[in-house]
């Protein structure tokens, strides 16, 4: 199967040389065989880069913010200078705040928690879980959840009759996704936004999968919000980013109550506290922040600025064309999509073959070739039971194999693999 040699390669530039390509494991047949690893929309494997800049980092770093020493002074530096680099590479305004958080999920639940009373969200089923339901979650907040469109001017006549729909007045939101984790389609962003902003609403950007394979202007695109992760950008697990406009932000309660977030704590005459909270992105980032997971974001945007996003879309275009032209040789094949085969889309693609369970089908491929794939319904359960074609509504845990039936011939979850430049 062709995609077996895709990590293999060597990446198109140094800057994208990433750890592990050497990396051995064993096949149950016996024997050792070079590890594909064809699951980068879960995680990319960290840059060589950043790994090398974080190394470097380490001996010297030290608690930001309130330390008087030389090394405390060095890493304050290091943290607010990843945040403006983190800002460069989103094409912030210069208004925008740029919060550190533990990754999308955080940033999305942080967006939710700061939502002014009685908003309104619109999202679409097609969203991952981190998009689809931290919204709900808040009280006074009506969700109104959008069906599957089938092409890209559907997604925005979809959105426009929605907002159309509902009562003029009020905040409202809309959450879409940059790039699906699923069919790797790319969602007409702008179009939305402008539907967005017409209808007196605001938008915020899930580039979980978008930032690693496409730029993502915020200005350019006038998206209000971004949330990204750091260890789908090419850095390692633990941080992420929440970017955007700062009022919501700044009238919100913080997000975790406690030092950092706060500037003043004073005792009331009545026994009492007084709390004057930051109102920059420090509102939000109470306790010891994770400043080497910062500064290795930022290492992973500049890495990715240096490659150059023109290198990037070529080469995965070309990996992209490889897989769906092998998987197409294979008889029984289906690639999921919502748009169809013309699609703009990144290096993120599933699909089922007939007869095949797709649970035995990714543990085949590890187990026989040593391909890292994933299967399941990849955290987007609306979305692939809708390409699935209305798979049956049982309880099922996120990328977990027990979605797929015991016996073969199932459709219920399908193979994802997934891979960068
Ligand atoms: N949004 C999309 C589109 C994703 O693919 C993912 C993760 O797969 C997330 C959000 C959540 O990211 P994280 O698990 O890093 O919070």
């Amino acid at each position: 199967m062709p995609v077996s040699t895709l990590a293999a390669d060597r990446p198109v530039c140094d800057e994208l040389e990433v750890l592990g390509r050497d990396v051995q494991v064993p096949l149950a047949a016996g024997g050792e065989i070079g590890y594909a690893a064809l699951d980068y929309a879960a995680s990319a494997p960290a840059l060589q880069r950043v790994w090398d800049d974080v190394a470097a980092y380490a001996p010297y770093y030290g608690s930001v913010h309130r330390g008087a020493g030389y090394l405390s002074q060095l890493s304050t530096d290091l943290f607010e200078n990843a945040r403006t680099t983190v800002a460069g590479f989103l094409g912030c305004r210069d208004d925008d705040q740029v919060i550190f958080t533990r990754s999308t999920t955080d940033s999305l639940n942080l967006l939710a928690a700061a939502l002014p009373p009685a908003t309104r969200v619109f999202v679409f089923e097609t969203e991952h879980h981190a998009a689809l339901l931290p919204w709900e979650q808040r009280d006074g907040i009506d969700v109104t959840y959008l069906d599957a469109p089938r092409t890209p001017r559907q997604a925005v006549d979809t959105l426009e009759k929605a907002l159309a729909a509902r009562a003029p007045y009020g905040p409202a939101l809309v959450c879409v996704t940059g790039a699906s984790n699923v069919t790797g389609e790319i969602w007409p962003v702008q179009e939305l936004a402008a539907a967005a902003h017409a209808h007196g609403a605001r938008i915020v950007l899930d580039a979980a999968q978008l930032a690693p394979h496409r730029p993502v202007d915020l200005a350019g695109l006038d998206v209000d919000w971004v949330a990204f992760s750091g260890h789908k950008l090419y850095a390692p697990f633990g941080s992420g980013v929440l970017a955007g406009r700062a009022d919501w932000l700044r009238e919100a309660d913080p997000y975790l109550a406690g030092g950092g977030a706060s500037r003043t704590v004073t005792r009331r005459p009545d026994g009492g506290v007084d709390v004057a909270w930051h109102t920059t992105a420090a509102r939000h980032e109470a306790g010891s922040p994770n400043v080497i997971g910062a500064y290795a974001i930022a290492s992973a945007c500049r890495a990715l600025t240096d490659a150059g996003f023109d290198t990037v879309v070529a080469r995965e275009q070309e990996l992209i064309a490889r897989v769906r032209n092998g998987l197409a040789d294979i008889p029984g094949v289906r690639v999921l999509s919502l748009f169809g085969d013309d699609a703009d889309r990144v290096g993120v693609l599933s699909f089922v073959v007939d007869g095949w369970n797709s649970s035995r089908l990714a543990a085949a491929l590890s187990t026989e070739y040593g391909i890292g794939v994933r299967d399941g319904l990849f955290c987007a359960h609306p979305l692939v039971r809708a390409l699935l074609g209305g798979a049956p509504d049982e309880p099922a845990e996120c990328g977990s194999p027990v979605l797929a039936p015991a016996a073969g011939g199932s459709e219920l979850g399908a193979v994802r693999v997934s891979f960068g430049a």
